[in-house]
């Protein structure tokens, strides 16, 4: 079963201002997912020491997976995870709103990627290099369903169950042609 929607945006077309504006600090986006990516895995220690989460965490490490053939770039973590109803609110609501606050008060001005992260942009600096972000996710919590939302960088998303057995958080970029010409140069290790 598929949920379809569309963030609550004014700004229709506020991922092409993301890029165009920021376009000059095209890492910052992998600063952000690997920042959310460790803030995740943050969390669940802290959940895990107060006896919130019960049992052994497991491998905790963050991996950052560049696939030049299928032009995706992925950073997977084994964090707290997401359920639907927190993807919809930190991701459809709170971070987009972030998201648009900043495009409208920043719009053209100098040094706008500095204050990125002030706005709870960092997910959606994404779209930076990405013609499409998929989030697949599991949250720690007992009986979660895993899930899947998909955005093509248009305001509309939709998010579907799916199966995921691993507890934590994959981002998947499908990179933008122009950014490939980016990767290739890039030293990042290729698995
Ligand atoms: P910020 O990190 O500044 O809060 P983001 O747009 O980067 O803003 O992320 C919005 C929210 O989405 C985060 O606060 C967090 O609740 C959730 N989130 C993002 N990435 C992850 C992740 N890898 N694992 C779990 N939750 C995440």
């Amino acid at each position: 079963m598929a949920t379809k929607g569309t963030v609550n945006v004014q700004t229709e077309n506020i991922f092409p201002l993301i890029k165009k504006f920021l376009y000059s600090d095209h890492e910052i986006f992998l600063r952000e997912l690997v920042s959310n990516a460790v803030d995740a895995t943050s969390k669940l220690k802290v959940m895990s020491a107060a006896g919130e989460v019960k049992g052994d965490l497991g491998d905790l490490k963050v991996e950052v997976i560049l696939d030049k053939d299928a032009g995706t770039l992925t950073v997977k973590d084994r964090g707290i995870g997401m359920t639907e109803e927190e993807i919809q609110k930190y991701i459809n609501q709170i971070a987009f709103s972030g998201a648009e606050e900043f495009v409208n008060k920043y719009k053209g001005k100098e040094g706008a990627e500095q204050i990125i992260g002030h706005f709870g942009l960092g997910f959606y600096s994404a779209f930076m290099v990405a013609k499409q972000v998929e989030i697949k996710t599991l949250s720690h919590k007992e009986g979660a369903q895993a899930v899947k939302w998909v955005s093509d960088g248009t305001p509309e998303f939709e998010i579907t169950e799916i199966e995921k057995t691993d507890r934590g958080t994959e981002i998947v970029l499908h990179l933008a042609d122009d950014s490939k010409e980016f990767w290739k140069k890039t030293a990042l290790k290729v698995f």
